[in-house]
């Protein structure tokens, strides 16, 4: 057996062992073609059935049909994404700034047009999703970070807006159901709640595909991607076929409402030890708490590196929180069993027993 510890980390994440057992079989022959998974032609028939299946299983989960949704797997991050939605559609974006994300995407988009803060929680520390937007009424779009990684702060339900809503959703992309009704456009890297470092996923409603000018360059546009089917030029196939796994194992799980139900329980197991304890101080307002990275402090900061001790001694592992807001982080997406985070929530409470 090989050793493997509860891995907190924000991302690359956590992977079922079965999904890197089965990719770890596949890296020496991807089913009885005697050619393995990093090998295959990105055209070849064996390639071609992981592709079209990762993009079957994700429609289906999501519920995003053919005929008005792309699905694209791109590579350049959840990064390159802040850059390419004001490329190719459209200058002047409404931002909501909830965190160090949402600023950068802003700041991206700042470089190619004149976009606007249509609210903000910076000045409570991004403790909060504001409640009231300022929308423009001509805005190309509305962005919006719908888990913010490093405040631990998370949507609720998605605002109703008349432009094309845009969703960085990197890091609660199929964790539960997603309201496509509301959505223009969708964008994830895949390293954290998808489970596969090395492609980025897109999901845009076909009628904003005509927006992407011509000018831009080849790889830029999010209609070649589309017309293309992702194959354009080399796709990063082996991450597709993570994603192809990971959705076959979300689809054993009992599919996104299920993930949903295991996050709530997880997210409210934690909380609940951080709550009962006065040392431990959680960054979000109740309201707003993330339930895929649950973020606190100690109420004296000089007993966490104990508890980070105690806890990587237990095989409880990444749970330093991110260096701009300190603290610890426990990033809990679909892949983290419910042990895990039992495993985890026990120690603060004993550690809170020990220490308070
Ligand atoms: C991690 C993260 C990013 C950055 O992703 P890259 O794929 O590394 O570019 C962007 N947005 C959110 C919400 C994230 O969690």
């Amino acid at each position: 057996m090989v050793h493997r510890v509860y891995n907190f980390c924000s991302g690359p994440a956590a992977l079922p062992l079965e999904v890197l057992e089965e990719a770890r079989e596949a890296l020496l022959s991807l089913g009885d073609s005697g050619i393995g998974i990093l090998e295959h032609s990105h055209r070849g028939p064996q390639y071609t059935a992981v592709h079209l299946e990762a993009e079957a299983n994700l429609r289906r989960l999501l519920g995003a049909d053919e005929e008005s949704w792309a699905v694209l797997f791109l590579q350049g991050g959840a990064s390159l994404q802040f850059a390419m939605v004001p490329m190719n559609l459209g200058p002047a974006g409404d931002y909501v700034l909830t965190g160090v994300w949402s600023q950068k995407a802003l700041a991206e988009a700042k470089k190619l047009g004149t976009p606007r803060v249509a609210g903000s929680s910076e000045a409570t520390g991004f403790d909060r999703i504001p409640d009231a937007l300022d929308l423009s009424p001509d805005a190309s779009y509305v962005h919006l970070t719908s888990n913010n990684t490093i405040y631990g702060t998370q949507w609720a339900s998605l605002p109703q807006t008349h432009a094309p809503l845009v969703i960085d959703a990197s890091s609660d992309l199929l964790a539960g159901p997603l309201d496509l009704s509301r959505c223009g456009l969708i964008y994830a890297g895949g390293q954290k709640n998808v489970g596969a470092v090395g492609v980025t996923l897109v999901l845009i409603r076909r009628e904003l595909l005509a927006r992407s000018p011509s000018t831009l360059p080849t790889m830029l546009r999010y209609a070649v991607h589309a017309e293309h089917g992702s194959r354009f030029n080399t796709p990063p196939t082996f991450s597709i076929y993570v994603v192809t796994l990971m959705t076959r194992w979300i689809e054993r799980q009992g599919g996104l409402s299920a993930m949903a139900a295991l996050a709530e329980r997880k997210a409210a197991r934690l909380y609940q030890a951080i709550d009962a304890s006065p040392l431990y101080v959680g960054h979000a307002r109740p309201e707003a708490r993330s339930r895929m990275n649950v973020t606190f402090r100690l109420s004296d900061p000089r007993l966490e590196p104990e508890l980070l001790a105690e806890a990587a001694g237990r095989g409880l592992v990444g749970l330093a929180g991110h260096r701009s807001v300190g603290g610890l982080r426990a990033s809990i997406y679909n892949a983290m069993p419910l042990a895990g985070v039992e495993a985890l929530a026990e120690l603060l409470e004993e550690f809170a027993r020990r220490k308070g």
